[in-house]
């Protein structure tokens, strides 16, 4: 046993983590991150070794231009590159090119503009009883054809099914969004942007939590190194890790607190990423989707010159798929049908490959998936699961995020400031 009582143990050093302990620290507080990896970042995770661009195998876009991950990116004398996602979509019927939206079929045009209508209608419409996305685009008079697309893109990038998404949680998102709609990537990559906000905390990597003893006295974390002392704890770790019992808690968590962690749901998520000799796509193409296996892609190095990667990202039931296949052939199927989404023909893009990758986060010990949502009936969980225990167990994380955006970093970000200011500062 360590002697030393802290003020403060954070347990998990993603975004939400390394929030809480930038605030407590600069505060002046005795803390101390503990970090099951050997690297800080969690669900972000830049390498700078798969081509001359950071790669982000991890989060990747800051969603929103008053997303308070600008104002770190300025002090960390970082910069952004806007890139306009859903301006630009492309969309591909079948085993069709992709096209800009305004030169589809006008029926397919008219779903896609249809559904951002009534997507965006919901919180005027706010069905009561809560219902899932789907039963709310049928009830918007919308056929089985049209929901293929609607996953594509509302449920995708949620990182659940469609009929699994509770409205009422999507209302109060888009409530208490502040955050805009512009996207950016950050162009020295998410992970020089965290080395800058972590530097100098006080950390321990390579640690896992694996019991929280707590008390009106404070807590003993243990670890698989030592145990450790101190008045408070934040945690921080995905919502899907609580769930599966990894931490005990002794004595147990409320029931209130169980049942909120029980009601959450995390999905597969999963990118194909791949890098050419060179780019053969315009150097307009940001975003294209068709309602394949592979059904989102992206270019990570829009805004550069001849940055030759691009990107899939499936999750929920097609990330689960691409996941269930080997490696080489869930790659080989990513490349049919970009094949088919950029019209290349005969031409075999596996000789044009240099360099490929599976990024599959359903696999990794310490997310188990992408991110949480909440199915329908269950929206009062989260401002619960943010709730702290007594004045000892505090809980921050994307999860958390009830007075934000859950599912992003900056949501991450303001839950860690929101569980340091709980704790005092
Ligand atoms: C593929 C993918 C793409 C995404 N794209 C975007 C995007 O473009 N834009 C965006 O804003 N968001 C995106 N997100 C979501 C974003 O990454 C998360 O919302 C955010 O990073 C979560 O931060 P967090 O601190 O809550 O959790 P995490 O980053 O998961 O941090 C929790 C930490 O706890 C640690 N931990 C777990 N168990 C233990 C233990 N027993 N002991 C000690 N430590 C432990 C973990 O290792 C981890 O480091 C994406 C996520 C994924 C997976």
């Amino acid at each position: 046993m360590n002697e030393r009582v802290y003020d403060v143990i954070i347990i998990g050093a993603g975004a939400a983590g390394l929030a809480a302990g930038r605030k407590l620290y600069d505060a002046g507080k005795d803390i101390l991150i503990i970090e099951s990896r050997d690297r800080i970042g969690g669900r972000i995770h830049t390498t700078y070794d798969f081509n001359d661009i950071p790669t982000e195998l991890g989060a990747e876009f800051i969603h929103g231009e008053n997303a308070v991950t600008h104002e770190l990116v300025k002090q960390a004398g970082l910069h952004v590159i806007p890139v306009d996602r859903y301006g630009k979509l492309r969309w591909a019927q079948y085993s069709r090119p992709a096209l800009p939206v305004s030169e589809l079929p006008p029926q397919l045009r008219a779903t896609i503009t249809g559904l951002f209508m009534h997507y965006q209608a919901l919180p005027k419409d706010a069905p009561i009883p809560d219902i899932s996305l789907a039963q709310y685009l049928r009830q918007k008079g919308w056929d089985e054809e049209a929901l293929k697309v609607a996953d594509i893109l509302l449920a995708q990038t949620c990182c659940a099914p469609l009929d699994s998404l509770s409205c009422a949680d999507l209302i109060r998102e888009m409530r208490a969004d502040h955050a805009g709609k512009q996207e950016f990537r950050i162009k020295e990559g998410y992970g020089e942007l965290l080395k800058w906000y972590s530097r100098d905390l006080p950390m321990l990597l390579n640690t896992a939590v694996r019991d929280v003893n707590w008390g009106d006295d404070g807590v003993t974390v243990v670890t698989t190194r030592e145990d450790y002392r101190a008045r408070r704890c934040i945690i921080t770790v995905p919502v899907s890790i609580l769930a599966r019992g990894t931490i005990r808690f002794n004595p147990p968590l409320s029931s209130e607190k169980q049942q909120a962690i029980g009601a959450f749901r995390t999905e597969a998520a999963t990118k194909l990423i791949y890098r050419f000799r060179e780019p053969f796509w315009d150097s307009d193409l940001t975003f294209m989707c068709h309602t394949g296996l592979a059904a989102r892609w992206w270019t990570p190095g829009y805004g550069r010159e001849g940055v030759a990667v691009i990107a899939c990202f499936a999750t929920a039931e097609k990330a689960r798929i691409l996941d269930e296949q080997e490696e080489n052939r869930a790659l080989t199927w990513g490349l049919t049908e970009l094949n088919w989404l950029l019209g290349m023909g005969e031409r075999d893009l596996r000789k044009l490959a240099i360099d490929s990758r599976r990024v599959s986060w359903a696999f990794d010990a310490y997310a188990r998936g992408g991110y949480a949502h909440l199915p329908p009936g269950q929206a009062a969980a989260r401002p619960v699961l943010a709730r702290p225990e007594h004045d000892t167990l505090f809980f921050a994380g994307e999860a958390t995020a009830y007075d934000s955006n859950p599912q992003t970093v900056h949501g991450a970000i303001e839950s860690g400031w929101r569980a340091a200011s709980e704790c005092g500062v």
